[in-house]
């Protein structure tokens, strides 16, 4: 007889319907990273958001921004998507558009993007234009200019600018914070988010800060990124997902009452660590967010055990080729010193 303590979701007539109630995208699990959170003596939360559909936050994007392109009849069938992005808001309208309409996608995407989510992108049909990172967002050669210029050449294209779109942000504000609301009971100390466009620290910032009186919320982003500060510098880092050379329009900076930068070797080596110790299958960015939670956690007093929510934003399992390559962490020196001594002890 079935146990009368589960209560699995209800049948849904798509992964990848038209709304978050017809779909299996959002109502995303949190868990407790108990490993590291003990040694820092906090509770230490993780949303997994690489439990939506694609793998990744950007499902809540893509079916936000198609549902109203579509409502406002701003779109036909056959219209051409034309996507600057690091690469996840590109595979989630790639895997939404057959759900929507027969649109076809041209994903705009930065060199820095591994070639595990370039194949990725190529199975669903994507057209790639591969763009440089150093280009600054107003020079010629940015994917935004590429992007705005392919658009506007091309008859019955539009251009999806995720660094602008309010729906990026409302999105998080009125369903993944709703979602952080009921799961933690409104308990919750310090939030920290992962930043590129600035749609998820503000969306969940806009609502959790009004919900939730004393509410710290924490901006990360890569060493040498110029989100917070817009000083243009090199853009060499290799996280993929955070950071960037300019300050998009939508985040609102206000909001955000601290920023942390982390290194490529520290998010790399943390990524591995959650994947190891916490059986959290993650990928580079959840790592900057995790080793900045921890480095902002000795601030706080542990009187009270502080609980600290991280969003982990997309899978691992998109980074075969760099984040799960040892060879390619050992090239690119971004492992730790235990994780080296642990590679070495496994080789021999
Ligand atoms: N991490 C990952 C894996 C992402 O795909 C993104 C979005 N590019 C972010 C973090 C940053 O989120 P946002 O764009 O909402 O600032």
């Amino acid at each position: 007889m079935a146990s009368t303590k589960i209560t699995p979701p209800a049948i849904v007539d798509s992964v990848l319907g038209t709304s978050i109630l017809c779909s299996t995208i959002g109502n995303t699990p949190i868990v407790r990273l108990s490993a590291a959170g003990n040694k820092a003596q906090v509770e230490l939360l993780a949303k997994i958001e690489f439990s939506n559909p694609s793998g990744s936050i950007k499902d809540r994007v893509a079916q936000r921004i198609l549902a109203g392109l579509e409502a406002a009849k701003k779109i036909k069938s056959t219209t051409t998507l034309v996507v600057p992005s690091s690469g996840n808001l590109v595979i989630s309208l790639a895997l939404l558009s057959p759900r929507h309409g027969q649109y076809k996608v041209i994903g705009l995407v930065a060199e820095r993007t591994s070639e595990d989510r370039i194949q990725l992108l190529k199975s669903l049909g994507v057209e790639i234009v591969r763009t440089p990172i150093e280009a600054h967002a107003d020079a010629a050669e940015s994917q935004f200019s590429i992007a705005k210029k392919i658009a506007t050449d091309l008859a019955d294209a539009i251009l999806i600018d995720e660094f602008a779109d309010a729906a990026n942000v409302e999105v998080h504000a009125q369903e993944t914070a709703e979602e952080i609301l009921i799961q933690c009971e409104g308990r919750l100390d310090v939030l920290v988010v992962g930043v590129e466009t600035g749609g998820t620290i503000t969306g969940l910032a806009k609502t959790l800060k009004t919900k939730i009186p004393g509410l710290k919320v924490v901006g990360v982003e890569p060493e040498h990124s110029s989100i917070q500060d817009g000083v243009n510098r090199s853009s060499a880092w290799k996280v993929e997902d955070i950071g960037g050379n300019f300050t998009p329009s939508i985040l609102n900076k206000s909001l955000v009452d601290a920023w942390i930068k982390v290194s490529d070797q520290e998010s790399y080596s943390t990524a591995r660590q959650i994947i190891r110790e916490e059986g959290l299958y993650c990928g580079p960015s959840s790592g900057s967010v995790v080793a900045a939670a921890l480095r902002y956690s000795e601030s706080l007093s542990k009187e009270t055990k502080p609980r600290i929510l991280t969003i982990l934003n997309d899978t691992g399992r998109n980074y075969s080729s760099t984040l799960l390559s040892d060879d390619w962490l050992l090239e690119h020196d971004l492992m730790d010193e235990a994780m080296a001594q642990s590679v070495a002890y496994h080789r021999h």
